[in-house]
């Protein structure tokens, strides 16, 4: 099926459209450097950014895919979680064009929709997408080649026992697929901070500036991990448990203590009048983030019988992170799928991806009476009608 994907949660306006598991286009247009000056996103900028870009986005994305409205056969929408005026434009749009064109509409939820871009095979996109809408619109245009960056394994074909490994600036969980149309299971997540806002806050704290994943990232390399050793959160025995009795967070993550950490150390440094190491800093700070992370991950892949990992968000950008999680899944005789960086972070592809999944597997539409809703449990894949 052709399926054209819309998505608007946060800062990304995205259009892509899918035939089956081939992706045709992948168009993105991100508000993200009118959020740069206030250093997080403010959602009434993101909402109205969105308005402006959406119709040039959609037009764009037909065009680079060499298809109409009328050739469509599906329409899918991220319907949650999400900032919920943002996943408002895209679903209005959304509706709006269901109406017009007859469409089946789907509305789907975005962190399934991470998972579901790697169930996209080894299509090209065709040309350079460039929006002229608005200036300082950044466009993006990806593809998945045949095999991942980093030497990771290309997108996986719906293993048995699939994994999601989701790290962006919102979530930071890790689910088991069981089926990716209808049947997602949430074995652990944050349960204050995501991942990426702990690199955004530390960076503030840092005085790196905004976002702050890219600029920690980059200082860490050149700075010592084991100069300062930060917690690592809920990894106590209470909380972990045992495989057979496992405690009340054996897969969860908690970052928010961590950041308090690094404020401390950051003060302890200045009140003692030295100068502050923030190079070492942001390595042990990384190191801490990406330590629990993987062995969590790891943990709970291991204890549920996940052999294929998929790593998914924004902060799938990390270097260390892939490097660590590489290297952990290695050893437990895990595969760690990794997608292209444009297709990890938010886009229209994904949600392209996964209505085609939807389609294919004969689930029904989800008619055009659904409301957005910013808090989408990741157990719903898509809304019934
Ligand atoms: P969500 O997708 O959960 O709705 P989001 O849109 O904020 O949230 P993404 O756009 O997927 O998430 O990712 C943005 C986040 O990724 C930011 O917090 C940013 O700091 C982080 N990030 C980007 N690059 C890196 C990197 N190299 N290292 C660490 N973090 C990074
Ligand atoms: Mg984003
Ligand atoms: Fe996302």
């Amino acid at each position: 099926p052709l399926v054209l994907g819309i998505e608007s949660s946060c800062d990304e306006t995205g259009v892509g459209i899918v035939r089956g598991t081939t992706l045709l286009t992948n168009t993105v247009s991100s508000s993200m450097d009118e959020h740069v000056r206030f250093g997080g996103v403010i959602p009434e900028i993101a909402s109205r950014a969105h308005l402006d870009a959406f119709v040039p986005t959609l037009r764009q994305a037909l065009a680079d895919a060499g298809v109409t409205l009328e050739d469509v056969d599906a329409i899918a929408v991220t319907s949650g979680p999400g900032l919920a005026g943002a996943l408002m434009v895209g679903v209005c749009a959304a509706k709006a064009l269901a109406l017009a064109t007859g469409k089946p509409l789907y509305a789907i939820n975005h962190l399934v929709a991470h998972v579901g871009v790697g169930l996209l095979d080894g299509a090209k996109t065709t040309g350079n997408a460039k929006i002229t809408g608005s200036a300082n619109q950044a466009v993006r245009d990806g593809g998945i080649p045949a095999s991942g960056p980093d030497g990771a394994a290309g997108a996986p074909r719906l293993p048995g026992n699939l994994g999601a490994l989701l790290v962006s600036g919102g979530h930071t969980e890790i689910l088991k697929i069981n089926s990716i149309t209808d049947d997602v299971q949430l074995l652990g997540s944050t349960i204050d901070d995501a991942a990426g806002e702990a690199y955004d806050k530390v960076a503030r704290i840092l005085g790196l500036g905004y976002p702050g994943g890219p600029a920690i990232d980059k200082l860490a390399r050149t700075g010592n991990a084991k100069a300062i050793r930060f917690p690592r959160g809920l990894s106590q025995p209470k909380y972990m448990g045992t495989a057979e009795e496992p405690g009340p967070h054996r897969y969860d993550w908690s970052f928010s203590g961590l950041k308090t950490a690094v404020a401390r150390c950051v003060e302890q440094f200045e009140a003692r009048g030295e100068e502050v190491p923030v190079a070492d800093i942001a390595a042990a700070f990384q190191e801490a983030v990406v330590d629990v992370i993987t062995s969590k991950a790891v943990l709970a892949c291991r204890e549920h019988g996940i052999k294929d990992v998929l790593l998914g968000g924004g902060v799938a950008a990390n270097s260390r992170l892939r490097e660590l999680t590489g290297q952990r899944c290695a050893s437990a005789g895990i595969r760690l799928h990794v997608p292209p960086l444009d297709l990890c972070t938010d886009n229209g592809a994904m949600v392209a991806a996964l209505g085609a999944q939807l389609v294919m597997a004969g689930i029904g539409p989800s008619g055009i009476r659904f409301a957005p809703d910013s808090s989408m449990p990741v157990t719903a894949v898509s809304l019934p009608a």
